[in-house]
């Protein structure tokens, strides 16, 4: 069918304009069953970790030293902790972490300050006063402690510093080692605090450092899944899984292998950056400087900017089609690889030249509220950002494709009729998808002059919503066949994507820093 035919297809049912919606763009919160994430900036990190160190310390009545050590135990894992309290109980929770709770806390107070110690360390007798005794009842000298503590420090233990006792597995007090170590060295004493406050980030799989460099400070905590894209206030969007970029529906390992791909062959083949091409109609050279892939030349003959064919603005190329026989194998797999590659990289360039089209759209915006009056502009910062999202899930479904479809990973999992089929299924949504990413980034760049007339806004808006509706029912059908008809019907999947989201990757709210019910 041709572009006309198309657009009558998507428009003419919708006569009214006021009852046109976005159907699926919904704020956050709304997302019950997605993880929601949360920055946690350096000021936020003492409330973060407090809120779980004060859960654990009301469920088991300790101190706040026992809980730290549980919870550095478990990774910060509170329901696993619950889990093993109630399993197993208390005493196995405790042992497993190295937690000793003195049975009989007044033990020492009958001994007189004069009283002394024999310190198994130095083999020396020191007064009552200058030993300190851990909850598993050892005492050692508080200058053998020192230099213990201090070397654990340095060595990187600082999160499960043992007693000294040999084969004693209990964690010592933080407050014990604070103490001493401060008054032999202020500044390692306020490492170690820093040390035991990180541990919530390093240690803990909800929760990692952004991966921005250079680094912005903050780290990001999701709740539930981790196998989701965030974006950190610093304004990173990553993979929360392995802190690449964020590539849905690309899997991690796919991405990895793709990203080295690409690296490498750049390199053997030296691809430049080509920002004109000629006209395949009248061979004048035409330079790209929008974000939609079908050009059109001065002499009036829209083309392809990824194939050059000239067609209609219904064009769709991203099919592979294999070369037959005739082409020797290592050609055919550098062939097939360009295909792939081509298309990555040009939606990969639109979005970068979209995004810089975000600038020219608030122009225009800002214009029409104050030539026109008109108010209402929601419907193209939200047409955009379907066009963002989708120009990144078409982007990196190309990568996908290519090691889906080709003999690297799944060779044995599907047989080649079974593949065929498959790969037939995917582009039917990929390339009916695209073909609208195209429309929509074309309607999207409309200039400025079609604004200032009332009528022709309305028509674009009612346009951009449609078509909107259109793509992100697309974006979602692919993401579907990806995850359930393509990687989930195989024998052994390790490949799993970040589930789709209609609003694109997920912002991470900032968390308070308020210590709401942290104690004395
Ligand atoms: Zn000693
Ligand atoms: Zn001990
Ligand atoms: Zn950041
Ligand atoms: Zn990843
Ligand atoms: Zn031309
Ligand atoms: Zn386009
Ligand atoms: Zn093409």
């Amino acid at each position: 069918m041709d572009d006309s035919e198309a657009e009558c297809d998507y428009y003419s049912h919708n006569s009214s304009d006021d009852d046109l919606e976005f159907d699926d763009i919904k704020p956050d919160h709304q997302c019950h069953s997605l993880p929601s994430c949360q920055v946690i900036t350096s000021d936020s990190l003492l409330a973060a970790q407090w809120d779980v160190l004060q859960r654990v310390m009301d469920l088991l009545m300790v101190g706040v030293h026992h809980a730290r050590t549980l919870l550095i135990h478990y990774h910060w894992d509170v329901d696993k902790l619950v889990t093993v309290f109630v399993e197993k109980g208390k005493d196995h929770l405790f042992a497993e972490a190295g937690v000793k709770m003195i049975n009989c806390p007044d033990l020492g107070t009958y001994l007189s300050p004069s009283s002394t110690v024999f310190c198994n360390v130095c083999m020396e007798d020191v007064r009552y006063n200058e030993a300190t005794q851990m909850d598993c009842q050892h005492s050692f000298c508080n200058n053998c402690w020192t230099e213990h503590f201090i070397m654990q420090i340095r060595e990187g233990h600082s999160r499960r510093i043992k007693c000294m006792s040999h084969k004693c597995n209990t964690v010592c007090d933080e407050s014990v080692i604070r103490n001493l170590v401060s008054k032999r060295d202020e500044d390692l004493a306020k490492k170690f605090d820093r040390f035991l406050l990180e541990s919530y980030i390093e240690e803990n799989k909800l929760v990692k450092w952004c991966p921005s460099v250079p680094h912005c400070g903050n780290a990001i905590r999701v709740e539930g899944d981790v196998l989701c894209e965030v974006g950190c206030t610093c304004g990173l969007q990553f993979c929360f899984s392995c802190l690449s970029e964020a590539h849905s529906p690309c899997s991690c390992l796919m991405w990895e292998l793709w990203t080295k791909k690409w690296r490498d062959e750049s390199l053997n083949l030296n691809w430049i950056k080509i920002n004109t091409k000629n006209c395949p109609s009248c061979l004048k050279p035409v330079e790209k400087n929008g974000g939609c892939n079908i050009v059109r030349c001065v002499c009036g003959k829209p083309f392809c900017w990824v194939c050059l064919q000239a067609k209609s603005y219904n064009h769709a190329c991203g099919r592979y089609v294999d070369p037959g026989d005739s082409v020797e194998l290592i050609r055919k797999a550098l062939y097939r690889y360009r295909h792939y590659y081509e298309r990555f990289k040009a939606h990969r360039d639109s979005l970068n030249l979209e995004t810089e089209l975000e600038k020219t759209v608030r122009k225009k915006i800002s214009f029409c509220e104050e030539e026109t009056g008109l108010r209402e502009f929601n419907w193209l910062e939200k047409g955009m950002c379907v066009l963002f999202r989708s120009r990144r899930a078409l982007s990196y479904s190309y990568a996908f494709a290519f090691y889906m479809f080709g003999d690297e990973l799944f060779k044995n999992d599907m047989s080649k009729q079974e593949k065929k089929i498959k790969q037939n299924l995917f582009e039917d949504q990929q390339q009916q998808f695209e073909a609208n990413v195209e429309k929509l980034s074309k309607l999207v760049e409309e200039p400025l002059e079609k604004y200032s007339v009332d009528d022709e806004v309305k028509a674009i808006r009612s346009k951009v919503m449609i078509l909107s509706n259109v793509v992100s029912k697309f974006c979602k059908s692919m993401y579907d066949c990806i995850e359930n008809d393509l990687l989930g019907s195989l024998r052994c999947n390790i490949h799993n994507i970040a589930p789709y989201r209609s609003d694109g990757v997920e912002r991470a709210s900032e968390l308070s820093a308020s210590l709401t019910n942290m104690g004395s």
